[in-house]
């Protein structure tokens, strides 16, 4: 089964790459794309986990991203499979940099707020998002929950919060396609800015590949709508669990765990496929 969407301590996961290949192995997945924000510094753990577990088990590690990105004033997330790191380490070095500027910048207004915080201890090249603000909240008894930390100060358009760095959804694409990887928008009935078929419009024609169409925050009906663009812009289908780790109950995907939708490895085929077509392209061996 094939599980394309999960974070790790990288970014704003809670199991660390060996944990979450160890639930992987247990869900019975086969295939397990590591998608962290901004950072692929999970793929080597968990690439190494998975070769601890042969040759009784086969789990392929598929490596991926997922891009923060902003369109029409609100954030949008790209996921990008099989980059090639030498290619996107530079480019994605500006990106977890934002990240951790942003996170100060949250901490400073928290501050002038009167809500002092200290920011977890995060693993050599991870970077920090908006649940490990809400996590310090917490351990800093200024909040009950990571929950409350959102509704109160972290979610969008509260006091402390502060959107990505400027670079938008069209970059992305153009990024993580110049680094040979198969742009996808994840979650995109989570998108906020505008209804989901107009930013398509703008998004196919910036090369878009994909449509992240399984995912616990669509519902039945917007996974069939989904399907449908795919079929009509020749775009590929994912889909994954978005797992962050156990004990979140805010998020759907980390109720249910890894391996909710026991997708057949036969979508990985066309994305193997788009991946390695990139890759063929005069742009990807410019440097
Ligand atoms: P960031 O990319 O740093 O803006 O953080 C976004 C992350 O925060 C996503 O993974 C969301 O799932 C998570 N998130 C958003 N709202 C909440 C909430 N109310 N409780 C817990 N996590 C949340
Ligand atoms: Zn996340
Ligand atoms: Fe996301
Ligand atoms: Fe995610």
């Amino acid at each position: 089964m094939l599980e394309l969407h999960c974070h790790t301590t990288f970014s704003d996961g809670t199991l660390t790459p060996t944990e979450l290949v160890a639930e992987a192995v247990q869900r019975g997945v086969r295939v397990l794309a590591i998608t962290d924000h901004d950072t692929c510094g999970g793929w080597q753990e968990a690439i190494a986990a998975a070769d601890t577990y042969r040759p009784d088990y086969d789990l392929t590690i598929v490596p991926g991203i997922e891009l923060s990105t902003m369109h029409l004033g609100r954030s949008l997330h790209i996921l990008g499979f099989y980059p090639d790191p030498k290619t996107l380490d530079g480019p994605l070095l500006e990106r977890a940099a934002g990240r951790w500027r942003r996170a100060q910048k949250m901490v400073e207004i928290l501050e002038s707020l009167g809500y002092p915080i200290e920011m977890p201890k995060l693993p050599s090249g991870a970077v920090p998002g908006r649940p490990h603000i809400a996590q310090a909240l917490v351990n800093g008894g200024h909040v009950e929950s990571v929950n409350d930390a959102f509704r109160s100060l972290l979610g969008d358009g509260k006091a402390a919060y502060v959107p990505y760095e400027p670079f938008s959804a069209e970059e992305g694409i153009q990024m993580l396609r110049q680094c040979g990887a198969v742009p996808v928008w994840a979650h995109a009935f989570l998108f906020k800015g505008d209804k989901v078929g107009n930013v398509l419009k703008a998004l196919v024609p910036a090369g878009l590949m994909g449509l992240e169409v399984h995912h616990p925050g669509h519902s039945v009906s917007d996974q069939r709508q989904l399907q449908e663009w795919c079929d009509q812009y020749d775009l590929l289908a994912t889909g994954g669990s978005d797992y962050h780790g156990p004990g979140n109950k805010h998020r759907a995907g980390d109720r249910t765990g890894l391996n909710r939708f026991e997708l057949p490895i036969e979508l990985l085929l066309p994305i193997q496929k788009a991946a390695a077509q990139l890759k063929k392209q005069p742009e990807f061996a410019s440097p």
